[in-house]
């Protein structure tokens, strides 16, 4: 049985010896997608991250493949109704929810980009390390008081909203496929999406990508959210349309905006290239944007590999 790991960067060691226990594990290096289309040919099992689109043209290379294993709940970088063509068992984390609700690392990145851009965190650090001491610049807001409004109220919403409440915040929450009665156990309050987007000082998306939520906010929702208002996005790139972003944050139309995901994200980096977005935060300091580190902690990687692998051996 081959395994092959196509990012095997700092990969847990207790995931490593589960796999090694069903099978040969190949897990040398990164492997650019040459070298994916190349080693999937015998593979038994691909074990995968975020970095490759698993589609149509690594389904058919992969004569003998079995299962894809990948440790994330999004799966849009798979092509599941091709897998399923091929007979291919993806392995992931979706719906596994008593574990998911143990991994709080989205939801705290999500925390950390609302404070990092209402206490203007990067630019006052970035001033420091020129020897200035200018507490008058870095005049922030506070979240006591304000309204958090939550767009998704699963697993991340319902932990976002926890923080929201933890701060003395007005929670609001939409979700059309959670009722009432869950979204009120969840310590929020029920609104519809335009009245959400009215009423939040901070909006937090959580939903997936899917046909239904490509360009969710887009430019007839940010005229409706307050000039006031920071959005924080962590979930996926297309969520959000990144010109009318770019236009709101151009008119004012918002006051800020947090992202960790991108619409167009390849390996390396190459979409950054004359990208409108970054170009923005060149000369803006309410628009932060980090490299999809949501999910990246040591905590959550090496609990999810490990899990992710004893989902493996228990298919197996
Ligand atoms: P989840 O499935 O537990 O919750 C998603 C919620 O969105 C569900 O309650 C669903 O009913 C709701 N929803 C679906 N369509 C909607 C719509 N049109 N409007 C409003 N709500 C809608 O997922 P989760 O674990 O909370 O994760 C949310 C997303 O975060 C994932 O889909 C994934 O893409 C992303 N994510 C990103 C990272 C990262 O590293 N940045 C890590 C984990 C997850």
């Amino acid at each position: 049985m081959k395994i092959l790991i196509s990012e095997p960067g700092d990969y847990s060691k207790e995931a490593l010896a589960i796999y090694q226990e069903v099978g040969d594990v190949f897990a040398e290096k990164k492997l650019s997608r040459g070298e994916l289309l190349a080693g999937v040919k015998d593979a038994d099992i691909l074990v995968i991250r975020l970095e490759h689109k698993i589609d149509k043209e690594i389904l058919d290379a992969a004569e003998d493949l079995k299962i894809i294993a990948c440790p994330t709940t999004g799966l849009d970088h798979i092509d599941m109704k091709e897998a399923g063509k091929h007979g291919v068992q993806v392995a992931s984390l979706k719906g596994e929810t008593e574990f998911l609700n143990t991994i709080t690392a989205t939801a705290e990145l999500s925390w950390g980009l609302f404070l990092a851009l209402i206490r203007h965190i990067p630019d006052a650090y970035e001033s420091v390390k020129k020897e200035n001491w200018d507490r008058d610049s870095f005049k922030g807001i506070e979240l006591r008081g304000k309204t958090l409004g939550i767009i998704g109220f699963g697993r991340l919403g319902k932990i976002i909203a926890q923080y929201g409440n933890a701060f003395f915040m007005n929670v609001v929450a939409y979700d059309p496929y959670v009722n009432q009665e869950e979204i009120e156990r969840g310590a929020a309050e029920s609104a519809i999406f335009e009245e959400l987007l009215s009423r939040a000082d901070f909006i937090s998306v959580h939903v997936p990508l899917d046909e239904e939520t490509v360009d969710l906010i887009g430019e007839r929702e940010f005229k409706m959210m307050k000039e006031s208002a920071y959005l924080v996005n962590t979930s996926r790139g297309k969520i959000i349309n990144e010109s009318a972003l770019l236009n709101a944050l151009k008119a004012k139309k918002i006051a800020g905006a947090g992202l960790d995901v991108m619409a167009e994200e390849t390996a390396g980096g190459e979409f950054l290239k004359g990208n409108l977005l970054l170009e923005y935060t060149k000369s803006h300091n309410n628009l932060i944007i980090v490299p999809h580190i949501g999910g990246a902690t040591y905590d959550s990687m090496k609990n999810t590999e490990i899990f992710i692998a004893e989902k493996v051996k228990k298919i197996l």
